[in-house]
């Protein structure tokens, strides 16, 4: 069957170039008779892997030498636990932005655990904008604030980066990461489960500065310290060997793209032309204020919602893969992560206008 163009948000599209080299050594890797996922995690030819994986993470992100990089498992969700067992102590206060659902989520965990406190809610607009900072009630006693730079189901994204002094921003960086250029010295952590703009679900990446290491609360579990796994290379237990080695093929990938400059602007040229064919019709609507609206999840909705089966069916018969907007939204989402090509985004916008020209 020949490749859709699938819109999945997560776990989602992989390049196909990487794809075709997973398959071409999956039973015989670089001519050792066996894969990759049949060899010690911590063998030399592992090691390798390993090492240019985060290396080229580290070249595509930039990131600063005093910053560590783990690839760890149990998913962005883990983190939402990991982070106030190894940022805070039970009495102090942690600041949290609510944008979405992921960052209620994040929020509602981290209260288990610490102070946390509701700095911004964007609930007064039903989560489709993002509260201006200066409405913000952060705290320089914090112990770090944490925010969801993309919420995944709203589609909704920062347009700007909190400034709070000293306190560590920490992100839930999921479904934004990789899109384009971050600058990494901002932030305290970053965290991000891979299924979408990295690899293979199974595999976590958290970048963190290193003086936030070494804090972990009696009591936290031993794979979720942070300071034992940047110790252990990621390596304290058995890590997601087979995820971290597609991951390394990913950021090769991007790198042979130009790296993340290139891939920003081909992400924001699939982005605005889908806001724009969204824009100019009264047809499909996107409830996102224009200045917050995400590259990577772009939701919409139909003028008559009885339309959205066979809307999803026209899509799926012209190889338009996973359109359905989440359960708790409704109507449409297309992701367009990195591994979207822009003619992807060009049959989407035929099949939509085609669609209004029929239905409309
Ligand atoms: N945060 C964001 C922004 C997400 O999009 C998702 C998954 N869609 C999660 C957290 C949860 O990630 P995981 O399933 O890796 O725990």
């Amino acid at each position: 069957m020949a490749r859709v163009f699938n819109f999945s948000a997560g776990p989602s599209a992989l390049p196909l170039p990487v794809l075709r080299q997973v398959g071409d050594e999956l039973a015989d890797w670089q001519g050792r008779g066996m894969s990759v996922m049949e060899i010690s995690h911590r063998s030399p030819e592992f090691s390798e892997v390993a090492g240019r994986a985060e290396t080229d993470l580290r070249d595509l992100l930039k990131i600063p030498d005093n910053y560590r990089v783990l690839f760890v498992q149990g998913g962005a969700t883990t983190q939402f636990s990991a982070v106030p067992m190894n940022l805070s102590t039970p009495e102090q206060r942690v600041d949290y932005a609510l944008t979405g659902s992921w960052g209620k989520k994040a929020h509602k965990e981290a209260a288990r655990f610490s102070d946390a406190v509701i700095v911004a809610d964007a609930a007064g607009s039903g989560y489709t904008d993002i509260p201006p900072f200066d409405s913000w009630t952060v705290s320089t006693e914090a112990a770090y604030l944490h925010y969801t730079p993309n919420e995944t189901i709203g589609g909704v994204e920062y347009p700007f980066i909190p400034e709070v002094g000293d306190v560590p921003l920490v992100i839930d960086a999921s479904s934004t990461i990789l899109s384009r250029p971050l600058d990494v010295s901002r932030f305290g952590v970053i965290y991000a489960g891979a299924q979408k703009n990295i690899g293979p679900a199974g595999l976590t990446v958290v970048i963190i500065r290193d003086d936030l290491l070494g804090h972990a609360r009696d009591g936290t579990p031993t794979m979720l310290d942070y300071k034992v796994q940047a110790d252990s290379g990621s390596m304290s237990n058995t890590p997601p060997t087979f995820a971290w080695y597609v991951a390394g093929l990913v950021f090769q990938w991007l790198k042979s793209q130009g790296g993340l400059e290139v891939v920003a602007k081909t992400n924001k040229r699939k982005k605005d032309k889908l806001y724009s064919c969204i824009d100019a019709s009264d047809f499909y609507s996107n409830p996102v204020d224009p200045a917050s609206r995400s590259w990577m999840n772009v939701p919409f909705t139909l003028a008559n919602p009885e339309l959205d089966p066979v809307f999803l069916k026209t899509a799926a018969e012209a190889g338009l893969s996973n359109l359905k907007g989440h359960r708790s939204v409704g109507g449409m989402r297309a992701s367009m992560y990195n591994a979207m090509p822009e003619e992807g985004v060009d049959a989407l916008i035929a099949v939509m206008r085609d669609f209004e020209k029929i239905h409309g």
